[in-house]
């Protein structure tokens, strides 16, 4: 199984990400922690995108795409992986597309969690508030103004990969607002192909459905979507029956090393 997740910064893609890693025993791949990674550990790569990832902005594509496609050649991902954050712009997704062909594998899917940017927005804000009020440690773009930033970069710079893999029949959306359990179900139903079928869109209503930030009613001010705490994100990790049906797929245990160098996402 090789997924995509698709969604902007605390849409949930990090807390599904990690629900889906045991039911298809592969291995979560995050750009973002394997960028954070390399600038705690001050390699080259992390020198250069220390400075970017505090204003918010997309690191360099060549960067990303080269620590992508060493990871995806490493042996614990052979048997499949998610990726989480990446691709982030069209070139990406054609880098992507050229390695995969290069070592004659296909995606499996492209799933998109369709979120309300302003609740989206409120509910990320509460939380950085929350754990400055106890005294936790924030990530560098963890304050409201880089927080915008990177809504902004979605906006700007991924939110047009909807339209890319929908021309290219790979794109399922799910809604992204659900309580967890339920986008996880919803995930699982959209790859097994049950509900949601594949969709085609003319380049015009895939732009539309690209920008989907905005396109929900406030519906779901008491669901979480993203962002889980470690708790909860601990507790998600016991299957719903609905969900686990819906994946009809044996579970497989994931690698170890999938999960070693997960750090707090949102
Ligand atoms: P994330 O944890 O996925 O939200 O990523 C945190 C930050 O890492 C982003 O705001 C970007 O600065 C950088 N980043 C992560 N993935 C990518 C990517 N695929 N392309 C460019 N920059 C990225």
């Amino acid at each position: 199984m090789r997924l995509i997740l698709l969604g902007p910064p605390g849409a949930g893609k990090g807390t599904q990400a990690q629900r889906l890693l045991d039911r298809y025993g592969i291995v979560q791949l995050s750009t973002g922690d394997m960028l954070r990674a390399a600038v705690a550990t001050g390699t080259p790569v992390g020198l250069k995108a220390k400075d970017i990832m505090a204003r918010g902005e997309l690191v360099p594509d060549d960067v990303v795409v080269a620590i992508v496609a060493d990871r995806i050649a490493q042996p614990d991902a052979k048997n499949g992986f998610i990726l989480d954050g990446f691709p982030r712009t069209v070139p990406q997704a054609q880098a992507l597309d050229r390695m995969l062909a290069a070592n004659g594998l296909k995606l499996d899917g492209v799933v998109e969690l369709r979120v309300d940017e302003n609740i989206l927005l409120e509910r990320i804000e509460n939380r950085i508030a929350q754990a400055q009020a106890r005294g936790e440690p924030l990530r560098p773009d963890d304050n409201p103004a880089v927080l915008r930033k990177r809504l902004q970069a979605y906006r700007e710079q991924t939110a047009p990969l909807a339209a890319y893999y929908a021309l290219k029949r790979e794109l399922r959306s799910v809604d992204g607002m659900a309580p967890i359990g339920e986008v996880t179900a919803a995930i699982a139903r959209a790859l097994s192909g049950d509900n949601v079928k594949k969709k085609k869109a003319s380049p015009a209503k895939a732009e539309r459905n690209g920008n989907v930030l905005s396109g929900h009613a406030a519906k779901a001010s008491s669901h979480r979507a993203g962002g889980a705490s470690k708790a909860s994100r601990a507790k998600g990790k016991a299957r719903t029956g609905g969900a686990a049906r819906a994946a009809r797929k044996p579970t497989a245990r994931r690698p170890a090393r999938g999960k070693s160098s997960r750090t707090r996402k949102r």
